[in-house]
């Protein structure tokens, strides 16, 4: 099977990666970059340039270079509020040729790297591209001879590689995507694992080229074009990322005027501080469209380069209440994110759910209402742990087997998850001898295996998703239960331990004492009838005294090793006279 491609195919630059040995990678160009400028140059000897070299040419050749054509994909001449500043017809190309030239070239820069032929890829899109938008985009692709897997739309890639699908069901993720010409909002919602877009808003005339052609105006000198300093500015505007101050020398600029200058962060800001103040406006409506405030998100991620500028942290930080998170390169996140969903779709990532865990313990309820631990919290997936259990009482004829997951001491306070019945044939206490096994599988499937060994027979419950996904709340509630009880439930684990013990007890000592009374002395007798009076009235008392019930346990068993031994030996005299032996 060929390679899956996962595709950035961006406004300003585009991107390209490949799952390689179970890791989501981009690759780079010849000359080192993993980021292709959006540009094509088509020579009227017809060779056709694509990326940094297209850009190169641009500044000789503006009416033959094409930059931005996303922006006209998928739609009717003139549609749309945007007009190039060059003609495709007259070049002979329209927006789905030249798109499908990015995508060549891309494709190309995967086979150099993988050194194999590759002819699919998933594509990512604005989410509110049109159908026609998606269409024109595989289009695109075909062209480029690759087979479109997958269009996908950038926000949810751009979660994807921040590794929110793991945050769990309705957790609620706003995606900010400031890039070289365009702003994106989206408002996203885990459902059934999947994001689901609830409403996105932006300014399709908003980015970083606004920024640049700002400061190259604020640098120009009276009468300068600004238009020459347009490439010192962008330049110079990235390196403000990192730096309060940067110089720019642009010697001979005009051929015969020379520039240079200091140029601060706090300049670059001022500049860039109306800009950014129309996207709050936009962030405010996507959460209004999507019905929730602020508050309701669980992430806002950063996505597109813009979104480096330290300015624009603070003020998603500013708009949302909240840090953004800051774990992945914004200008990568997306196509990471369509290389990881590549990998999701021809498999090679399935190894993801090795690294899941049990979020809670899994058990059975046993005899008594206790909670008996199969396969403890936190134990990585896929497991498999089991128990042999027997049967409680005489006559037993099945078992239930109540699946249960939690943390605390008794069965009543935990989840059930199902239940299942086994069989088994009819005998004394303890003579049934059932296997339980849980085994969890990589897809988090929890199957219960029930197996009388005598007859060999199964029984079989297969529990869905719920073993490994729970609720981070409802995890976190069940924990800080099973901590702020764990006194009292420990306490009620070794009552409920004592308590058969003592009902066992004092079962067999009155049966004792009505067969072999006479064995005893009237003392002893005393003796044995208050110890289990003793235990009797802890057991019927109020409280559930564990520790008393112990200790009464105690007492009536060594109040009753006299009549143990006497019984032992009675029995072997009997069964050796029975024998005729004496
Ligand atoms: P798009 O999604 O529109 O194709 P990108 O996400 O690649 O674009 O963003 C490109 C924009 O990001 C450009 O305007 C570029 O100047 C800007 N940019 C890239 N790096 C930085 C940086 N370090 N600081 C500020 N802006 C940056
Ligand atoms: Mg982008």
């Amino acid at each position: 099977m060929s390679l899956l491609l996962g595709i950035d195919l961006g406004t300003t630059n585009s991107l390209v990666g490949v799952m390689d040995s179970g890791f989501p990678i981009l690759l780079a160009d010849a000359e080192g970059s993993r980021l292709t400028p959006s540009a094509v140059h088509f020579a009227s000897d017809g060779t056709v340039t694509v990326g940094a070299a297209a850009l190169r040419r641009r500044a000789l050749d503006p009416a033959r270079t094409v930059t931005s054509v996303k922006r006209l994909i998928g739609r009717r001449a003139g549609e749309g509020d945007w007009q190039p500043p060059y003609a495709l017809a007259a070049l002979g190309t329209s927006p789905v040729q030249v798109s499908a030239e990015i995508l060549r070239h891309l494709r190309g820069i995967a086979e150099r790297a993988m050194e194999q032929e590759i002819t699919r890829a998933v594509i990512t899109v604005p989410a509110y591209f049109n159908d026609a938008q998606r269409a024109a985009t595989k289009k695109a692709g075909e062209l480029a001879g690759l087979q479109v897997e997958r269009i996908l739309s950038e926000p949810t890639a751009a979660a994807l590689a921040y590794g929110l699908d793991k945050l769990g069901e309705h957790r609620k993720v706003a995606v900010y995507d400031l890039g070289g010409g365009t702003f994106d909002i989206s408002v996203l919602e885990l459902r059934d694992g999947v994001f689901q877009v609830l409403s996105t808003a932006g300014d399709t005339q908003l980015g970083g080229d606004d920024l640049d052609r700002a400061l190259a105006e604020h640098l120009a000198p009276a009468g300068a074009d600004p238009a020459r300093f347009l490439e010192a500015a962008e330049a110079a505007k990235k390196r403000l990322s990192e730096t309060e101050s940067t110089r720019i020398e642009l010697p001979f600029y005009d051929g015969t005027h020379s520039f240079a200058a200091e140029v601060t962060r706090v300049e670059l800001e001022k500049l860039a501080r109306p800009l950014l103040d129309r996207t709050r406006s936009h962030c405010l409506r996507a959460l209004a469209d999507a019905g929730l405030q602020a508050a309701d998100l669980d992430e806002v991620i950063l996505v597109g380069g813009s979104t480096r500028m330290p300015l624009v942290r603070q003020t998603v930080a500013e708009i949302f209440g909240r840090e953004p998170n800051l774990s992945q390169h914004p200008d990568e996140a997306v196509a990471l994110g369509a290389v990881i969903q590549a990998g999701i779709l021809d498999g090679s990532l399935r190894n993801v759910l090795l690294l899941d865990v049990t979020p809670l313990s899994l058990g059975i309820e046993t005899f008594g209402g206790l909670m008996n631990v199969i396969i403890p919290r936190n134990t990585t997936i896929p497991c498999k742990a089991g128990e042999m259990f027997t049967n409680a009482v005489a006559n037993q004829s099945e078992m239930l087997v109540r699946v249960l997951q939690g943390e605390r001491e008794l069965a009543r306070d935990n989840w059930e998850l199902g239940r299942l019945v086994v069989p088994f044939p009819a005998g004394p206490k303890g003579s049934a001898r059932v296997g339980v096994q849980f085994r969890i599988d990589a897809d988090g499937i929890l199957e219960v295996l029930a197996r009388d060994t005598a007859s060999g027979v199964d029984t079989v419950l297969e529990i869905r998703n719920t073993a490994v996904d729970v609720e981070d709340e409802r995890v976190e509630a069940m924990i800080s239960a099973s901590v702020e009880h764990a006194f009292e439930d420990m306490n009620e684990r070794v009552w409920t331990e004592a308590r058969l013990k003592a009902e066992e007890l004092l079962g067999a000592v009155a049966a004792a004492l009505i067969q072999f009374g006479e064995a005893v002395t009237a003392e002893e007798r005393a003796g044995i009838e208050a110890a289990a009076l003793a235990v009797r009235a802890v057991l019927d008392g109020p409280e559930h005294d564990a520790r008393a019930l112990k200790a009464a346990n105690q007492i009536l068993d060594d109040a009753t090793q006299e009549l143990a031994v006497r019984l032992v030996e009675q029995a072997m005299e009997e069964s050796l006279a029975r024998r005729g032996l004496v």
